[in-house]
């Protein structure tokens, strides 16, 4: 078994990461202070951890995203807005995260008088600067990021355009998330098709608190190159009680094209999209070989990170390195990034640093 440490040494990959959803304490409250803002449940640092993160199952997504309204209230300006990439780029990289694409929906920034074009390029040189001082502490990370439109809004147009004309600086795709029931991937087709001609990416949330039409809406009608969750995909998987399974067609259809998962375990377990861990479809879907990646969702709200992730997955199914090697390359194989630069970074980062890793575990048990 993995230590924590180690745990924390592994290279990690992040495809699917919250911008307001990542804050840490500390800075909501002093951003509040800055701007004014009155609405904060508490001005303790540890108390207000605990209030984002409490563990008092919330298992309704439209509860859970009531955090938001606190961290998106104080990132209304440049400057809140580049401190608050720099500070998760920074957390990201002492996470052993190598690349990350990390989302935000622009149009949540806006309400200080702030143009779109404005928000993304705050939030760009917040990354940049994050980079360049990870890089400069020997923890050397690529960053990314992913525009999200509301899918409950009528701009997602205007938010595919925006990840378009910013996608040589630093944006390498589009999203839509927000409450899924009730609001089909479909209402936002004209911003999927302006992706597509424009050669450029797309993930998409769906099969969190929706089902199976959503991921089917997503896949063929928008066109998502990725699913943000897609844990529902199980309801079309048949488990006997002998152990045989079969696969429905749309599942047959995504595990077949080598759709991306990004799954967020315990973020789904807090939203109610899982019973718990050990229910969790992930161990099928790893079992499966579906192409399975490892996601935070909202390290602030869900209080994880990518290591904590990691040693939940290996508490509660006993998986070790080469478990997360394979999540981590599935990851690196499904980012919106240069294939050429995808397979630098297998091979000269993720590929050695496991085989150094598992080595090491090795000697340790042989040494016990
Ligand atoms: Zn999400």
């Amino acid at each position: 078994m993995p230590t924590t440490e180690q745990l924390l040494r592994a290279p990690k990959v992040l495809l699917h990461d919250h911008l307001d959803g990542g804050l840490r304490p500390t800075t909501v409250i002093e951003l509040a202070a800055e701007s004014g803002y009155r609405g904060l449940p508490t001005t303790d640092p540890e108390e207000l951890g605990r209030w984002f993160a409490s563990d008092t199952p919330r298992r309704d997504l439209v509860r859970y995203l009531e955090g938001f309204a606190h961290t998106v209230g104080v990132m209304q300006s440049k400057d809140a807005l580049a401190r608050v990439a720099m500070e998760c780029v920074t957390d990201l990289a002492a996470d052993g995260v190598v690349y990350a694409e990390v989302r935000f929906a622009p149009e949540l920034h806006t309400e200080g008088g702030l143009e779109l074009d404005a928000v993304v390029e705050a939030v760009l040189s917040g990354f940049e600067s994050g980079a360049a001082a990870a890089a400069a502490a020997g923890r050397p990370i690529v960053i990314r990021a992913l525009l999200t439109a509301m899918r409950t809004a009528a701009r997602s147009r205007e938010i595919a355009e925006l990840a378009v004309a910013h996608r040589d600086s630093g944006v390498c795709g589009f999203d839509v998330a927000g409450a899924e029931a009730g609001y089909p991937p479909t209402r936002h087709l004209d911003a999927f098709q302006l992706i597509q001609r424009e050669n450029f990416h797309a993930t998409l949330h769906a099969g969190e608190a929706f089902g199976l039409p959503s991921i089917w809406e997503a896949l063929q009608w928008c066109n998502a190159e990725r699913l943000g969750h897609g844990v529902r995909i199980v309801d079309d998987i048949e488990v006997a009680p002998d152990g045989s399974v079969r696969l429905g067609r749309l599942a047959s259809y995504v595990r077949d094209r080598r759709v991306p998962l990004e799954m967020c375990p315990t973020s789904n377990v807090h939203t109610g999209a899982a019973r718990s861990l050990a229910e969790h479809p992930i161990e099928l879907l790893r079992r499966l070989r579906f192409r399975v990646t490892l996601n935070t969702d909202n390290r602030l709200m869900s209080g994880v990170s990518m290591t904590s992730e990691m040693q939940g997955l290996c508490d509660t199914f006993g998986w070790g390195f080469s478990d997360l090697e394979w999540l981590t390359l599935n990851a690196m194989k499904s980012a919106f990034y240069p294939f050429d630069e995808r397979l630098a970074m297998i091979n000269s980062v993720i590929k050695p640093r496991y085989a150094e890793l598992s080595a090491e575990a090795l000697r340790t048990s042989v040494q016990s």
